[in-house]
């Protein structure tokens, strides 16, 4: 298992900054309001409330950068997508951030976490990102949280359709709640910034 020992918060951005710029490799995660992406990153780093779960939808309206390890690398924390109660014009504003990140900002994530719900696999606003993603030339990985939620039968069959949407993309399914899954989820993202621990 890889250790992470510290996480700090460093900054958050709506736009142009030096973090950008300062070589230090980042992991990005973004998904879907509700999907469990604050639950993720507080799972993946050990972390109780490092980001704020259950926050309401569309609150998070910047790009948030946590220095691992005394800037071994950077979690890069994406705003939500897709809340459809959130009035029009911040919804594109929150689009057009993230897009900007993906396609238009001066850094090159080592890995994109693109994180779905067990329950609702890829939604058609998901489907869009993963293109977004890929056409940019992005690495992606999809992690599949909540899976405490299915029973066994009910998890094969919905891993299938997921593996299946995602091609040949690295699927890896864990629960934040349960944390079953987390550490393969850690060491597949952050593993080669980090030092092995036994
Ligand atoms: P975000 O909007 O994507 O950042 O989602 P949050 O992390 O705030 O989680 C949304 C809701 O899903 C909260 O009520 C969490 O407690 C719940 N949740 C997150 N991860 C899991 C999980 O692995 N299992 C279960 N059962 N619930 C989860």
């Amino acid at each position: 298992m890889k250790e992470i020992k510290k996480v700090e918060f460093v900054k958050g951005i709506r736009g142009t900054d030096d973090i950008l710029v300062d070589g230090v490799p980042q992991v990005a995660f973004i998904g879907r309001s509700n999907v469990g992406k604050s639950s993720t990153i507080n799972a993946v780093l050990s972390k109780k409330d490092l980001v704020k779960v259950g926050k309401k939808p569309g609150k998070t309206t910047e790009i948030n950068f946590f220095s691992i390890n005394n800037k071994s690398a950077y979690l890069v924390d994406l705003p939500g997508y897709g809340y459809a109660k959130l009035p029009p014009a911040e919804r594109e504003k929150l689009r057009k951030l993230i897009l900007w990140y993906f396609m238009y900002a001066e850094v090159k994530p080592h890995v994109v976490v693109l994180v779905l719900d067990v329950k609702v696999g890829f939604s058609p606003i998901d489907k869009d990102m993963l293109k977004t993603l890929l056409e940019s030339g992005h690495r992606v990985l999809i992690g599949v949280n909540k899976i405490d939620k299915l029973n066994q039968k009910e998890f094969g069959v919905a891993i299938k359709k997921i593996q299946k949407d995602a091609g040949e993309i690295t699927v890896i399914p864990y629960s934040s709640l349960t944390l079953l899954g987390v550490n393969i989820l850690r060491d597949t993202v952050f593993g080669i910034f980090l030092k092995s621990v036994k």
